[in-house]
């Protein structure tokens, strides 16, 4: 119950701080935390999520953990446990929902169940929990948890962070909300990815944190040309260019074939991953995510070069060369995850069903999680040679697989009704918007504006680097988390 996540800190400030570029935020960061490090002197600072691994939330929290410690409070990591499927179908139940999607009866037995796991856990973590420590609950998994706690230790503080929402109210969203009202009164503050998710009852004590992005992690710290290379090829992406100083790794992608079935990623070609124009992109197999259109997108702009020929030989023969790459888990690390199961053998059913003459230019890969930190690299390096990053969401509370492209300078296609893709691609300026992702003639035409003009889209991709770099790097994050706690550790709490 309640399983404490070790964090190892390797990446320090003080490396961020030898990049010219990332050194005057720090520097601010740093004066702003010295005095809340003090006030939270013998205190923990608790963050309290359902996953380990998986999922942005999860992406986020070593960093910032690392980083609050290395701005000298003490801060720490806690997962929610529970042997019961039935809470965790029930929590992502509610997390489609909150999203506006899934089944909106949650009866008596749903409470009770999600009670128990809460009350478990949140005992679990008593022992260790002190008065003045500061918890900071994410998500509605754990979201009773505070509630517990609190009546155990009078003087501590509680934060809500909420990372999912939608822009809007729907049945669902009712639904949700109201399953989750009795748990809000133990929480002083709550934070917010955007305005237009902030719950009714939480108005007047929330706050926005937009996510942000670990530019030195694994994921995303800067990557040598030859360093691409090597763990495209060692990551079984590449056909060998050559003598390669390391070995493959030991689990590898698998990309699948016209026969349904996964083989190694090289057969029956490359993938041309280094000299094609490249259309990329990285999700869980979630529905929301929006593969399949984007896949029947793909094979309209590829029909639509059939149909009205580019008149521009060069453009003509780089939009010809253009391939799709969808990648995700590979399947044996989804395989309890029944909703990502199906959503893959759809996407398989319309992979097989695809024109010989589109498919051979889709590419579905299988991406090993065995390892996070090959996968990262493996991500890393998918992003980098991408000339388009998509992220097709249907919905997306904030979309990091956007950031991350972004702040590789990567133009971003997206759909500019999801609001967390809204909040961060400026339509026409560090890539496109467009209204509908399952419109796949508005896809089409949207790709080929973008792979027409290689200048213009470096210059989006420059934006958009910029833009991550102003706005939503993990520095500007952090920030806010040190004036929150600052906050709370000063002020007295209301005798609620
Ligand atoms: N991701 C990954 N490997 C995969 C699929 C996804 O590492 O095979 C990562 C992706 O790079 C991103 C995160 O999972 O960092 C997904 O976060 P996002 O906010 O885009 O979506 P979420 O999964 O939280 O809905």
């Amino acid at each position: 119950m309640a399983r404490h996540i070790q964090v190892d800190s390797t990446r320090t400030l003080k490396d961020a701080e030898e990049y010219a570029f990332l050194a005057g935020s720090i520097d601010a960061l740093r004066r702003e935390a010295e005095p809340v490090a003090e006030a939270m002197a013998g205190r923990t600072l608790w963050m309290i999520n359902s996953t380990a691994q998986g999922g942005g939330v999860s992406e986020m929290l070593p960093g910032i953990i690392c980083h609050l410690r290395d701005l000298g409070i003490d801060a720490r990591w806690v997962v929610l446990e529970s042997t019961d499927a039935g809470f965790f179908r029930l929590t992502k139940n509610l997390h489609n929902l909150l999203h506006g999607e899934g089944d909106p009866t949650l009866g008596n037995g749903d409470r009770e169940l999600y009670e128990a796991v809460n009350r478990e856990n949140a005992e679990a973590l008593l022992e260790h929990v002190k008065d003045g420590d500061v918890v900071v609950v994410h998500d509605p998994q754990p979201m009773a948890m505070a509630g517990v706690l609190s009546a155990h230790r009078r003087d501590l503080h509680t934060v809500w962070r909420c990372h999912i929402g939608l822009d809007g109210e729907t049945q669902e969203t009712r639904a949700a909300w109201s399953f989750l009202e009795p748990y809000h009164n133990a929480y002083q503050h709550a934070i917010f990815s955007a305005p237009e998710y902030v719950a009714p009852y939480f108005e007047g004590r929330s706050s926005i944190i937009y996510p942000s992005l670990d530019p030195l992690a694994t994921k995303n710290r800067p990557m040598p040309v030859q360093e691409v290379v090597a763990v495209l090829e060692r990551s079984g992406l590449l056909c060998e260019p050559g003598p390669m100083v390391l070995p493959r790794f030991e689990h590898v992608a698998t990309r699948l074939q016209p026969d349904g079935t996964f083989r190694p990623a090289v057969e029956p070609d490359d993938l041309g991953l280094l000299t094609r124009p490249v259309v990329t992109q990285v999700s869980r197999w979630d529905r929301l995510k929006g593969f399949l259109p984007l896949m029947h997108g793909f094979a309209e702009f590829k029909r639509g070069l059939r149909d009205d020929a580019p008149s521009d030989e060069m453009e003509a023969r780089r939009l010809a060369l253009t391939r799709l790459v969808l990648a995700g888990p590979d399947p044996d690390s989804i395989a309890d995850d029944p909703e990502g199961v199906e959503v893959l053998e759809e996407l398989k059913a319309a992979y097989v069903a695809l024109p010989e003459d589109v498919r051979v230019d889709v590419a579905l890969l299988a991406l090993p999680m065995a390892s996070l930190e090959e996968n990262a690299l493996i991500v890393n390096a998918l992003q980098r040679v991408s000339t388009v990053v998509v992220q097709n969401s249907l919905r997306e509370g904030f979309g990091l697989t956007i950031t991350e492209a972004m702040w590789k300078g990567v133009p971003v296609l997206s759909n500019s009704r999801a609001c967390g893709p809204r909040q961060q691609v400026r339509d026409r300026l560090d890539g496109r918007l467009v209204p509908d992702p399952e419109d796949t003639a508005e896809l089409a035409r949207a790709l080929r504006a973008l792979l027409r003009h290689p200048e213009r889209t470096e210059r989006m991709g420059r934006a958009a680097q910029r833009q991550v770099h102003d706005h939503f790097l993990v520095y500007a994050q952090l920030a806010h988390w040190v004036r929150l706690v600052g906050q709370m550790t000063t002020e007295t709490k209301s005798a609620a």
